[in-house]
């Protein structure tokens, strides 16, 4: 599965926190993740991780891009819901891109927690169904 963590600033030791703990899933898995998000969880980890631009520089738009063409498969996206966000615009367009194409989102580490369980007992193996039928574009 292609999967991507982002975390906004406040919210980045949450996502590392989550990552060590569940680096045994996640490692099974391609990694792909916004420039620092991806620096910070690589560094705490090990764990391999295609790094994007930075979210305000356009990390967000660019794996909004992968979502679209049908390219990711598991998004985690921690938020920080009290501090203004210079890229509001480029989240909302995330979000609503994983809406379009049914993609699992996890906004807060509680979903969060959910959805690397269900993926480790294979509950997204229809994203693969999906893949194998040609959906990709
Ligand atoms: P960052 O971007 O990982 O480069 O900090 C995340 C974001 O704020 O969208």
């Amino acid at each position: 599965m292609k999967i991507a963590l982002i975390a906004h600033d406040k919210k980045k030791q949450s996502l590392i926190n989550f990552s060590l703990a569940y680096k045994n899933i996640l490692e099974q898995n391609d990694l792909f993740a916004t420039g620092t998000t991806g620096k910070k969880i690589s560094e705490a980890t090990g764990l391999k991780i295609h790094r994007f631009l930075s979210g305000p520089l356009g990390g967000d738009q660019q794996i909004g891009a992968k979502i679209a063409t049908n390219e990711m498969d598991l998004i985690f996206f921690i938020r920080d819901p009290l501090t203004a966000q210079p890229h509001e615009p480029d989240i909302l367009a995330l979000m609503r891109l994983c809406d379009v194409h049914n993609i699992p989102l996890a906004t807060n580490i509680g979903t969060a927690e959910l959805l690397i369980k269900g993926l480790a007992r294979g509950d997204l193996s229809w994203r693969e169904v999906i893949h194998e039928n040609g959906h990709k574009k």
